[in-house]
């Protein structure tokens, strides 16, 4: 199949940009976005990615980030139709994966309302990059067995509301997305409703970038590593037992010593 015919004209591709590193991609999204003719990206789709397009790509940045200039989602809803209904073959590009955090549901609704043909192509999502770039498993048996993700990004005006008696739990590895803002307010109500005060938590900035930054802490320090620790990149906090520096270091130098 030549790429082009991957996507009809009038269908749009939701693809998963990954966290960033090109090499993370999955092969169907670097063919997504070769076949596209038109492609709406978020910010934080990196370079490196976007470099992969064809010459001829019209590239239309739709990002919104807090605190700088964006589009609305309902104006990128309308850009997609509009690029539907001309016959585009139509790829958005989300950072990570498209149904984690992305706003996947309201793009396929508005464009499904309209009759548009809609398909999804999953990605790496930024916890799982954090995960192995600091050499962690998410999961561990017997110890961690529940893997959650929240976002604690508010609208502005909001106080977040999340049921954290449900939410503090030894045994869940907690992936936070959009959590610097409000990792103070986090780790307070875990503790409230809880967590051990010295739960471990990697805080890990520009995933699978080169200028990624991993930092361990524990949960009433947090604050005060987010603060003077990470930078102005995309981070996710990952918080619980399985995330614990000792166990990293004994459970690599295990692995290794078998393999040896
Ligand atoms: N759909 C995306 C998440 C979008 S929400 C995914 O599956 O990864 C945006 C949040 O994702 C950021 O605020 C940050 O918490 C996280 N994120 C995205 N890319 C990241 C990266 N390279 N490193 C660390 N966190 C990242």
């Amino acid at each position: 199949m030549q790429p082009a015919e991957l996507i009809a004209p009038g269908e749009v591709w939701l693809v998963g940009a990954g966290p960033g590193d090109p090499d993370l991609l999955t092969r169907k999204t670097e063919k997504l976005i070769k076949a596209a003719s038109v492609i709406f990206y978020d910010a934080l789709v990196g370079n490196g990615v976007l470099a992969l397009a064809e010459d001829g790509t019209r590239m239309v940045p739709v990002g919104k980030r807090s605190g700088r200039h964006s589009r609305d989602q309902g104006s990128i809803n309308d850009l997609l139709l509009e690029a539907a209904l001309a016959g585009e073959r139509v790829v958005r590009l989300k950072g990570g994966d498209p149904s984690i955090f992305g706003r996947a549901a309201e793009e396929i609704e508005h464009l499904a309302a309209f009759g548009v043909p809609v398909r999804v192509c999953p990605g790496v999502t930024a916890a799982s990059a954090a995960a192995a770039s600091a050499g962690v498993s998410l999961t561990l048996r017997g110890l961690s067995r529940r893997l959650e993700f929240i976002t604690a990004h508010v609208r502005a005006g909001e106080e977040l509301d999340l049921d954290w008696g449900h939410i503090a739990d030894r045994e869940t590895t907690l992936c936070v997305y959009m959590g610097k803002a409000a990792a103070g307010h986090v780790a307070k109500q875990l503790m409230r409703a809880g967590l051990a005060r010295n739960t471990p938590v990697l805080v890990v900035e520009n995933a699978s970038l080169a200028d990624e930054r991993i930092f361990s802490t524990r949960l009433d320090l947090l604050p005060l590593a987010v603060d003077t620790a990470i930078g102005v990149g995309p981070a996710v906090l990952l918080i619980g037992e399985a995330v614990r520096p000792q166990l990293q270091i004994a459970s690599v130098a295990a692995t290794t010593a078998r393999e040896r």
